[in-house]
């Protein structure tokens, strides 16, 4: 087979179909300066090939390209994993797990895991330095999602109502977005002044122009930034005073959400937020395989435990997409 990386789904799914191919990919993003023992950290641990599994020299030990990775103890072969890696990364709207079971032919409940774990890659999109340093100006805005408590039984019902946010068991998700740049978003219990300008503070250098629309929550701001407001009540857009670069967000964020998952609960919101977020933040300047790479580095180089992954399991069991 000739080693030419794939651009499209389906010449990804017959990549990855051959294991040297899978292994190569997984072993590049694991240990990009070569690979080292998982027992003791020694360099150059000699490659088995009929078993594909290293052992090292040093202390002998065996290890294999899932341990001590978010792979461990999965019994997914390799090529469904970067083949659900590849549509996670790459689906503009978002992919259900019931997507994701009939196009790799895993149980939903597999791939719901496979999701999970893939959707704690993308929460990385947080780190790094703060908006604002382009001079294009930096839009903070709040959104609610959610609320379909009239479908509920009576039981779930008073489980969400009691964790409920926001108005009509409506979620809310503030976001901060440099424009041409990248959002961070984050859901919030309540529109509080403390919680939102926490969010300005944490994500957006000092003194840049910062755009909001009248909520009484942003008052303030204008001490350590050149804050700007349009009143939605009265006009939408003043010349360059507007959210529209959130509102455009929120609209893939709520596409995303509506069209393609059941139910979102809001205690799962976070991670659908992320998930859109890291699209969103990828959406240009890059092909499908960049997007892809970019989001199997994530997987593969955060030391998920086995114990955190379990804990967060019993959560699963309740999921419905
Ligand atoms: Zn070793």
């Amino acid at each position: 087979m000739e080693n030419v990386k794939p651009t499209t789904l389906m010449q990804a799914i017959r990549y990855y179909a051959d294991a040297d191919n899978a292994l190569g990919e997984v072993a590049d993003s694991r240990w990009a300066m070569g690979v080292v023992c998982q027992h003791c950290g020694a360099e150059k641990p000699m490659f088995l090939k009929t078993r594909r599994i290293w052992k090292c020299s040093k202390c002998r030990k065996q290890f294999s390209i899932k341990t001590k990775s978010v792979f461990e103890d999965s019994p997914i072969p390799l090529d469904k994993w970067l083949t659900a890696t590849w549509m996670i990364a790459n689906c503009k709207n978002g992919i259900s797990s019931y997507e994701i079971a009939k196009a790799i032919g895993v149980t939903q409940k597999t791939a719901w895991f496979m999701l999970h774990r893939v959707r704690l890659a993308m929460q990385d999109e947080k780190t790094g330095g703060k908006l604002g340093g382009s001079g294009n100006g930096v839009e903070v805005d709040e959104t609610f999602i959610g609320g379909k408590a009239r479908n509920m039984h009576a039981a779930e019902k008073a489980r969400k109502i009691q964790g409920r946010r926001g108005p009509e068991g409506k979620a809310i998700v503030a976001a901060v977005l440099e424009r041409g740049g990248k959002v961070r978003a984050k859901v919030i219990d309540r529109r509080r002044k403390t919680q939102l300008q926490a969010l300005v503070r944490d994500n957006v250098e000092p003194k840049s122009a910062l755009y909001s629309d009248a909520l009484k929550s942003y008052d303030g701001l204008s001490e350590e930034y050149a804050h700007q407001v349009v009143d939605h009540a009265i006009e939408y857009v003043r010349e360059n005073c507007h959210t529209n670069g959130l509102e455009n967000f929120w609209s893939l964020l709520k596409r995303g959400i509506n069209g393609t998952y059941v139910s979102v609960e809001p205690y799962h919101l976070f991670r659908y937020v992320d998930e859109q977020a890291f699209r969103f933040n990828n959406r240009e300047d890059r092909t499908d395989f960049d997007r892809f790479k970019l989001l199997l580095s994530g997987i593969v180089g955060k030391r998920l435990t086995y114990d955190a992954l379990i804990g967060s399991g019993k959560e699963l069991e309740t999921a419905t997409c």
